[in-house]
């Protein structure tokens, strides 16, 4: 536990609403600052890194009627066990339209410490 509270802890956004993490200092959603105290204590014992980025496109070959699309989120833990599971998004695409979806989780780190990714 820190001064900035439990790990892992998550509260709402006051700005958009998302769920996100308490010691975020902009929201990941909406990317407004959160939190001027820790602006100013500048938290530069942390780092945010990125180890899972993944991104893709899909077109509609444009010879059939529009999709409809639903865009599903799930993490598990070790043990295979659900610990969420989301749509964060839905819509339509049209003849020959694209869509491109991003997914990217971005980890919370000691400074000096070396994130290993799990096989
Ligand atoms: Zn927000």
């Amino acid at each position: 536990m820190t001064v900035h509270g439990v790990t892992g802890e998550a509260w709402n956004c006051p700005h958009c609403g998302e769920r996100i993490l308490r010691s975020a200092l902009t929201c990941p959603a909406c990317q407004r600052h959160l939190r001027l105290d820790a602006v100013a204590l500048g938290r530069q014992d942390q780092a945010i890194v990125c180890p899972l980025s993944v991104d893709g496109t899909i077109r509609h070959p444009g010879t059939e009627a529009a999709w409809e699309y639903t865009v599903l989120i799930e993490v598990h833990d070790g043990v295979g066990e659900m610990l969420a599971r989301r749509v964060v998004g839905v819509g339509a695409l049209g003849p020959g339209e694209t869509r491109t979806f991003t997914l990217r989780v971005e980890v919370l780190v000691p400074e000096k410490s070396t994130l290993t990714a799990a096989s």
